[in-house]
């Protein structure tokens, strides 16, 4: 049986880890989708629990099988995809899967499951983006204009998605987050 499905997206520098794990810990009935991908493991990553690693061959078949709800070439030669197995694999333990991936694969999931998922894009107004790069100190002023110009392109696409929460204060970004999510699997 299908159960639900909670899709995460964001620009960089929105801070969405942090409001992930936020969201894990107060809902305990979500589990986070393993992905597979072909790259090497590195040190102290395990098989079945940071990814599935899947020799490039492995991978192919997987593809040609229909294994997966969406699949891209992260870098050159480098495959990762959302396998729809892991999603009946946490539906049978009796959780829901979430899903924290890129703009594109999040509306990729999104088209397959639309009855049943909830997608919802972190966002923070450009201002903070700017004042979180800056801040960093790290960045030359073309690199800053460059992340900002990426991070303007990816807010471009927030209108797509179910739900937007705003991260300017962590605090109630995460409130909103968990009651957003709550809503939609308590329906
Ligand atoms: P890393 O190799 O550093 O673990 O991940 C590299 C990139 O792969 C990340 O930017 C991440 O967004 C992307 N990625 C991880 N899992 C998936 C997936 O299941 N599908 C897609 N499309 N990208 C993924």
């Amino acid at each position: 049986m299908q159960g639900k499905i909670i899709i995460i997206a964001a620009p960089s520098g929105a801070g969405k880890t942090t409001l992930v794990k936020r969201l894990v810990k107060a809902c305990t009935q979500l589990e986070f989708a393993i992905s597979a991908c072909t790259r090497e493991p590195r040190p102290g990553e395990e098989n079945g629990k940071d990814y599935y690693f899947y020799k490039v061959d492995e991978f192919n078949k997987l593809i040609d099988k229909g294994a997966f709800v969406e699949w891209e070439m992260v870098y050159t030669g480098k495959y990762y995809g959302t396998l729809k197995s892991e999603f009946q694999r946490i539906w049978d333990e009796g959780k829901q899967p979430l899903v924290e991936i890129d703009v594109k694969g999040a509306l990729n999931i999104k088209k397959e499951y639309q009855d049943n998922s909830l997608s919802i894009f972190i966002e923070a107004p450009l201002e903070v983006l700017q004042e979180r790069l800056k801040m960093r100190g790290t960045e030359s002023d073309e690199h800053l204009a460059e992340r900002l110009e990426k991070a303007k392109f990816e807010l471009s696409f927030a209108t797509k998605f179910d739900k937007r929460v705003v991260n300017e204060n962590i605090d109630t970004a995460t409130a909103q987050l968990v009651q957003v999510v709550e809503d939609f699997l308590g329906e």
